[in-house]
């Protein structure tokens, strides 16, 4: 679980993040329009640094353009406000979470007053991350919203809530979580996080177009370069994925979750051989130890 740090920053200023509330009537939480992004900092030599902040300011600023969401701000002030909220919290591991939202209190379905507010927190994570590997179920009738119904690239609230029932009912299942299958029945995603199958070698992953393009698959496919493992970026059937000698999601907040079994079949001793190399390696980049990655690191400074 993550909490929020005392202090958030909202439109410009610090203040504190219990007294940052939303009206009940307002269009984000009615209609689910919240548009957001989640990075992380990390322990690095002498400091704090952000993981691949730019990276997540420009998908947020994507985002937001597509769900017609106007940003006050620009990439620089909204690293900046990552920056002065890691800070204020004085931790030195946890995830930034930027969120812009239509300002208005009128829940009708296209708000008349088109102002937003943004939020920049910094959220600290009060559980240890998960070392164990995870179980996956898939269904035939899990899936993620076509792209013409709604951009996988848009991390907007509302696209979370049909990923969020089909996690419950995969762990209703006896699974730990699911993996979403895209409207034309090939592997997809989790609800956040990406997904990886191994198999005799060669590192798969389903291709952008369908799924969020995540800052952390994108890095795992850098690392898998650097390492010399051959990349697939291409359709995954719901059965290569069953049969896959090793598997695992990708995501800021994991940021690599070994799968133990899918859909009830055991994989083998996980984390598997390509598994271990490629967390070990980003565990690494993101810690500043990974000098052919460092461009990857903000470090975090006292303004
Ligand atoms: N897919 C979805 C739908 C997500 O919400 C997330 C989390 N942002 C991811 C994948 C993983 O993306 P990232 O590696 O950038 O955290």
């Amino acid at each position: 679980m993550a909490i929020t740090a005392p202090f958030l920053w909202l439109d410009g200023t610090l203040v504190d993040s219990a007294a940052a509330t939303m009206p009940m009537m307002a269009h984000a939480p009615q209609r689910g329009s919240l548009v957001f992004d989640v990075g992380s900092f990390h322990p690095v030599k002498l400091g704090v640094a952000m993981f691949r902040a730019r990276e997540h300011v420009a998908r947020f600023v994507r985002s937001a353009k597509i769900v017609g969401l106007a940003l006050a701000y620009d990439e620089e002030a909204l690293l900046r406000a990552a920056n002065d909220v890691v800070v204020a919290a004085d931790r030195d591991e946890g995830l930034i979470r930027w969120s812009v939202y239509f300002a208005s209190s009128e829940p009708d379905l296209l708000p008349r007053d088109a102002s937003t507010h943004v939020a920049v927190a910094a959220q600290l994570l009060q559980d240890p991350p998960r070392t164990t590997p995870i179980r996956i179920a898939t269904f035939d009738d899990a899936r993620k919203a076509a792209p013409e119904a709604l951009s996988p690239e848009a991390k907007v609230a509302a696209a979370y809530l049909g990923p969020m029932l089909a996690r419950k009912r995969a762990i209703a299942a006896g699974a730990d979580d699911v993996v979403l299958l895209d409207d034309q029945g090939f592997i997809a995603e989790s609800p956040i996080s990406n997904v990886f199958a191994v198999s005799k070698g060669v590192l798969w992953t389903p291709p952008l177009g369908r799924v969020l393009p995540g800052i952390t698959r994108d890095a795992v496919l850098a690392l898998a370069a650097a390492e010399g493992i051959e990349v697939r970026e291409a359709p995954l059937t719901r059965e290569a994925f069953a049969a896959a000698d090793e598997a695992f999601l990708s995501g800021t907040s994991l940021p690599i979750a070994a799968i133990g079994a899918i859909d009830g079949r055991e994989l083998g001793s996980a984390p598997g051989p390509v598994t271990a190399r490629l967390t070990s390696r980003l565990v690494a980049a993101q810690r500043g130890e990974d000098p052919a990655f460092a461009e990857w690191l903000t470090r975090v400074v006292r303004r």
